[in-house]
């Protein structure tokens, strides 16, 4: 049994290693696949399952839930997916925790009353981490999904209150350690909700994708957690290797906005101004373009470099896009594609829609190898980026997007917006680079107006 968990330990790692790189990932996935069913083999094999009846309905029923949202679900819509299935991990871990509690003999703990405090401590502190997991998800999960407002929630004294909350937790589980009183645990089942909850409303805007990962990463130590109570090593090291991969990709993603984790962690940024940005956006002049005037300066151009970004995600418009630069490509014009670490919704989320077009890895270039090309670029064409192109990041210390590397695009010779109005972008802040001498607004949608510059392109 050992042996079989070592070995879809070593699957997961080895798929891990594959989603390291789109070239890569599908094996990547393949890999974890079959670590998941080496793993959930090996536990059905254990002699100390006693009946499979519940178990194989439990497999049916949530394996239909997860293949017909799998299949129905748009990819724009992945990151609250995501947020779902890490609420689900850390109501797992609670419920893990309560059963053990509740019946300590069923997990080989010992009698009532009577637990191992070593177990104690594993199981209280899988339950919290598990608890805050589950509230927070839910909260990330309704911002996303636009139930609430994604702008952050803040109010005098958050972090005190937080902090005190966070002191009281360790209180109980000491206590609870120390007593095994049932009442103990539950209040502290509820004080960490209620952490989860507080921890989650401040971040908001521009900040939501490294909740994602952070998230994910709490998912897994609480999925670590639950692997202790279970004495579960293929748990443990999977919870582990989640935990650990979620805090590196908030790193990056730190990283990629030039944001300290600290003050993500502490939120308040990105607040929603993006009524105020339309209002005022809408009083200035700016210059408009149709498909012509775009195929013309392109197919004229020597080089021309695309930025996508989450609007090209909505439109679905990354075949056409492919379709265009092919017909460009065969007029002579170098394209490079340019792709900003939070474009989109998700990390990756560009790679994989360009990859889903057949677009060549070696024309797909990460921010830092390409921002300096810009300035040698006769044309720029941004199909639906906004937030990823926008200068206040750079000279506006008031902007809440104040200090995130950005695309330079407005370098290039002329830049193209492909946007069907002048509204802002996720975090909400208004471009003022669609007013640039140099730029020219193409309103649309990204599909339908790329389909026409294609048209326009063939003939
Ligand atoms: P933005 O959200 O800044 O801008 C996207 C633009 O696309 C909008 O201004 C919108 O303008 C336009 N758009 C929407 N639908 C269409 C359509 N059908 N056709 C054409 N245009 C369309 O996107 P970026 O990719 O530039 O930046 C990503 C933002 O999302 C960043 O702020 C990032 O922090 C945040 N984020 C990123 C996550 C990640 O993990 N990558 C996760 C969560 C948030 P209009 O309405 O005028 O068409």
């Amino acid at each position: 049994m050992g042996y079989l968990y070592l070995l879809s330990s070593i699957f997961f790692i080895l798929g891990l290693r594959g989603l390291s790189s789109p070239e890569t990932a599908r094996r990547g996935n393949i890999f974890g696949i079959m670590g998941m069913i080496i793993a959930v083999g090996a536990t059905l094999a254990d002699p100390a399952v006693l009946s499979y009846g519940w178990i194989v309905s439990a497999i049916l029923i949530g394996g239909t839930i997860g293949t017909v949202v799998a299949f129905k679900i748009e990819m724009t819509a992945l990151p609250q997916l995501i947020a779902a299935f890490h609420s689900l991990v850390g109501l797992a871990a609670v419920f893990v925790a309560l059963a053990a509690l509740y019946n300590p003999m069923a997990y080989g703990l010992g009698n009532p009353g009577e637990i191992a405090i070593a177990s104690l401590i594993e199981m209280a502190l899988g339950m919290v981490i598990g608890a805050i997991t589950f509230s927070g998800s839910a909260v990330a999960f309704a911002k996303l999904q636009g139930i609430m407002s994604s702008a952050p929630i803040t109010f005098s004294r958050q972090h005190l209150l937080n902090a005190l909350i966070g002191i009281l937790i360790l209180a109980l589980l000491v206590n609870f350690v120390q007593t095994q009183i049932l009442l103990v645990f539950w209040i502290l089942i509820f004080a960490a909700l209620i952490l989860g909850v507080l921890i989650i409303v401040p971040i908001g805007g521009a900040d939501m994708p490294v909740v994602i990962s952070m998230l994910n990463s709490y998912s897994g130590w609480a999925a670590c957690g639950i692997g202790f109570t279970l004495s579960n090593p293929a748990l443990i090291i999977t919870g582990a290797l989640v935990g650990s991969s979620g805090a590196i990709l908030s790193y990056i993603m730190c990283k990629g906005m030039n944001r300290s984790i600290i003050h993500v962690l502490l939120g308040g940024f990105g607040a929603n101004t993006s009524e105020i940005a339309s209002a005022r956006a809408e009083d200035r002049q700016v210059k408009t373009g149709a498909a012509g005037d775009a195929a013309f300066l392109m197919k004229n151009a020597s080089k021309v470099v695309i930025v996508p970004g989450y609007g090209m995600a909505v439109a679905q418009a990354q075949h056409a896009l492919n379709e265009m630069a092919g017909l460009l490509k065969k007029e002579g014009v170098e394209i490079k594609y340019a792709i900003h670490p939070v474009a989109g919704r998700m990390p990756g989320h560009m790679n994989v829609l360009l990859a889903e077009a057949n677009v060549a890895y070696d024309e797909v270039f990460e921010l830092e190898e390409i921002n300096h090309e810009f300035s040698t670029s006769e044309v720029v064409f941004v199909i639906g980026a906004n937030d990823v192109t926008n200068p206040a990041a750079k000279t506006d210390p008031a902007s809440p997007i104040f200090g995130m590397p950005i695309l330079e695009v407005e370098k290039a010779g002329t830049v193209l917006f492909l946007k069907r109005s002048m509204a802002s972008g996720y975090a909400g802040v208004e471009n003022e680079l669609f007013f640039s001498e140099n730029t020219m607004m193409l309103f649309g949608d990204a599909k339908a107006m790329t389909e026409k510059i294609v048209q326009v392109l063939s003939q």
